[in-house]
C-alpha cells in the first residue's frame, strides 16, 4: 500500500473515483486485499490459510468502504466471516489507516460439471443452513416410519455394497459374551437381524478396548452377510469430519450428501464423542441423522461416555442420540477375561496351560486390548527363548510390560508444570492476558493438555477459565505450525512432555 492510496483515502478522493468507476474499483480493493493477506498469512498456520482464506477472493469495493468478497460456497463464506474476517479487517485498516467493512457473497457460479447431466444444484443450495447455535431441538421424536421412501433418483457413484473399511476379525462369532457386555451384545444381534426396527439408533459407550469397535463392525459383516444389497457405511466419526471438510472444500457436497443422507441404508459410526465441539461437523451430521432416522435407516454408533456427558455435543444431538436404545459395555470380569484369552489363544495357535491363562487374567483387568497384547507378547518372548509358558515365564515377562493402572494426567498437572517451567502464575494461563510471556506458555498448556490428557477441545477451554474452544483449537493450530521454526519452542515442549510423561509413570 503506498502513500498515495494513503493520501487518496484520506481525502475522500477515491471514494469519489470509486463513484465514477462504479460499481466497483478492483486494482485498488485488490492491492489492499493482497497485501492484508500478505501480511496476516505468517500468522496462521499453512493449512488453515489454504483452507480457509485462500479461496476468498476479492473482487471490489464500493464507496461505502465496503470490500465485495466471495465465497466458493456458503459453508466456507461463514466459517471464514466468524473465524478470519475480523482478523482480515483490522489488518486493512492497519494498512491504510482507514476501517473498512467487507460483504461476502457465495459465488454462485457452478463448479465445473462432474456430470453433466445431472441437474446439481448450486454449491450454496447444496450446503448447510446457517448454522445456528446449539439450541435445545424442541421437535419431539418422530414415529419411525413404516417403509422406505423412494431411494434419490439422481446419478451418483454407488456405495459399494460389499461395505468398506470393516475389519475380517470383528464377528459376533469371535466375540466373547459375558454379564459386562450382554446388553450391547444382544442389542448388536438385534440391529442385524431387524435393522431399522428394533433400537435405532443404537449407541454402544465403554471405555476403551472393551469391544465397541469390535460390535459394531460385526453388526455390518452381519447384516452385509444377510442382505448383500445393503449399503452399509462404516466409519469413524473422525473420518466423517475429515470427509465432511474435504467435499466442502472441494465443492463436492453434493456427493458427500448423496452418500451419507440419500444412498446409505445402514450408518455405522465409531467414536462420535470426536465431533463432540466441532460444531460445523455435528450440525452435519444432525442432518445425515435426520435424514436417516426418517427414512428407517438403521444407525449405529459408538462412544467413549453417554450422549449427556459429551461436553460440546449439541443438545439436539444428544438427545436423538439417546433415542434408541444406550447399551454399556463394561470391563469384563474374570471368566470373561479366561474365555477370551483362551479363544485367543486357540486362534493363534499359542500353547497357554490353564492356570497362566488364570494368571494372566487375573493380572489384565483394564480392558480386553490390553489382556490380548499381554498375552500375543507372552506367546512372542516364550517363542523367541523357545521356552515353554510357565507361571513364573508370565511373571517375568509382565513385569515389566504391565504397569499398575494409573489415574489420567490431567489439564491440572499439565497447567502446573507449564507453569513451574516458564515461571508463571496458574491464574495467569487461566486468565486473559495477552502479553506474550503469558500468551505463550497459555498456548503449550492447552496443546499439551489436548496431546496428554486426551480432554477435548471444549473441556481444556472450561479448565482455562472458560475460553471458547475455538481459541484452544487455534492455539494448538498455532503451536503446532511454531514448532517448525521456533527451536526453542520445540525443546520447551519436549522437556514438558518428558517431564510430564516421565512423572505420570512414577506415580
Ligand atoms: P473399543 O472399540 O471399545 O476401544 P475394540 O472393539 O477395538 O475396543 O476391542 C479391542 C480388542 O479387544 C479387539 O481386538 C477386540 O477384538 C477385542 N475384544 C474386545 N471385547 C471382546 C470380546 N468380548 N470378545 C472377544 N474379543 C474382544
Ligand atoms: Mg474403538
Amino acid at each position: 500500500m503506498g502513500f498515495s492510496d494513503h493520501f487518496l483515502n484520506d481525502y475522500g478522493i477515491l471514494q469519489t473515483l470509486n463513484r465514477l468507476t462504479k460499481p466497483v474499483d478492483s486494482s485498488y480493493a485488490d492491492r489492499i486485499w493482497r497485501d492484508a493477506l500478505a501480511a496476516i498469512r505468517p500468522r496462521l498456520d499453512a493449512h488453515t490459510y489454504e483452507m480457509w482464506v485462500r479461496p476468498i477472493q476479492c473482487v471490489g469495493l464500493d464507496d461505502e468502504r465496503c470490500l465485495q468478497l466471495r465465497a466458493p460456497n456458503r459453508f466456507l463464506k461463514e466459517w471464514f466471516e466468524t473465524h478470519y474476517l475480523g482478523l482480515v479487517l483490522e489488518q486493512i485498516e492497519t494498512d491504510t489507516g482507514v476501517a473498512h467493512r467487507a460483504d461476502v457473497a457465495v459465488d454462485e457460479r457452478p463448479p465445473p460439471p462432474v456430470e453433466p447431466s445431472s441437474p446439481a444444484a448450486s454449491p450454496a443450495e447444496t450446503l448447510d443452513p446457517p448454522k445456528t447455535t446449539a439450541t435445545p431441538d424442541p421437535a419431539p421424536r418422530p414415529a419411525p416410519p413404516a417403509s422406505t421412501p423412494a431411494p434419490s433418483p439422481r446419478p451418483r457413484p454407488p456405495i459399494p455394497t460389499k461395505p468398506q473399511g470393516l475389519s475380517p476379525r470383528y464377528h459376533f462369532d469371535s466375540f466373547i459374551r459375558g454379564a459386562s457386555n450382554e446388553l450391547a451384545a444382544s442389542a448388536a444381534l438385534a440391529v442385524a437381524d431387524h435393522p431399522g426396527q428394533r433400537f435405532n439408533p443404537l449407541f454402544l459407550y465403554g471405555g476403551v478396548g472393551l469391544g465397541k469397535t469390535h460390535l459394531l463392525h460385526a453388526v455390518g459383516h452381519a447384516l452385509h452377510e444377510q442382505q448383500p444389497d445393503l449399503r452399509i457405511v462404516y466409519l469413524s466419526a473422525e473420518r466423517f469430519m475429515n470427509e465432511f471438510v474435504s467435499a466442502v472444500r472441494h465443492n463436492q457436497f453434493d456427493e458427500f450428501r448423496a452418500k451419507y443422507r440419500e444412498q446409505a441404508d445402514c450408518l455405522l459410526i465409531d467414536d462420535i464423542q470426536f465431533i463432540a465441539g466441532r460444531d460445523r461437523t455435528m450440525d452435519e451430521f444432525f442432518h445425515v441423522f435426520n435424514a436417516l432416522y426418517e427414512a428407517g435407516k438403521q444407525i449405529m454408533v459408538t462412544a467413549d461416555r453417554v450422549p449427556a456427558s459429551m461436553q460440546g455435543m449439541e443438545e439436539r444431538l444428544t438427545s436423538r442420540l439417546n433415542w434408541g436404545l444406550v447399551a454399556d459395555i463394561k470391563p469384563p470380569d474374570l471368566e470373561t477375561r479366561i474365555a477370551i484369552l483362551r479363544q485367543r489363544a486357540e486362534r493363534d495357535q499359542i500353547d497357554i496351560p490353564n492356570d497362566v491363562t488364570f494368571r494372566l487374567a487375573e493380572r489384565v483387568q483394564t480392558n480386553v486390548r490390553e489382556l490380548e497384547g499381554a498375552l500375543l507378547r507372552l506367546a512372542t518372548f516364550a517363542s523367541l527363548r523357545n521356552v515353554p509358558i510357565t507361571p513364573a515365564f508370565l511373571d517375568e515377562v509382565l513385569q515389566h510390560a504391565a504397569p499398575p493402572q494409573r489415574a489420567a494426567m490431567t489439564v491440572e498437572s499439565v497447567q502446573k508444570a507449564v507453569a513451574n517451567h516458564f515461571a508463571v502464575r496458574i491464574a495467569d494461563l487461566k486468565g486473559q492476558r495477552r502479553h506474550r510471556g503469558i500468551s505463550r506458555p497459555r498456548m503449550i498448556a492447552m496443546y499439551l493438555s489436548r496431546e496428554l490428557t486426551g480432554a477435548s477441545f471444549p473441556e481444556i477451554g472450561l479448565r482455562f477459565g472458560g475460553k471458547d474452544h475455538s481459541t484452544v483449537i487455534n492455539a494448538c493450530r498455532r503451536v503446532q505450525s511454531l514448532q517448525a521454526d521456533d527451536p526453542e519452542l520445540r525443546t520447551a515442549i519436549v522437556q514438558l512432555r518428558d517431564q510430564l510423561v516421565g512423572a505420570h509413570a512414577m506415580q
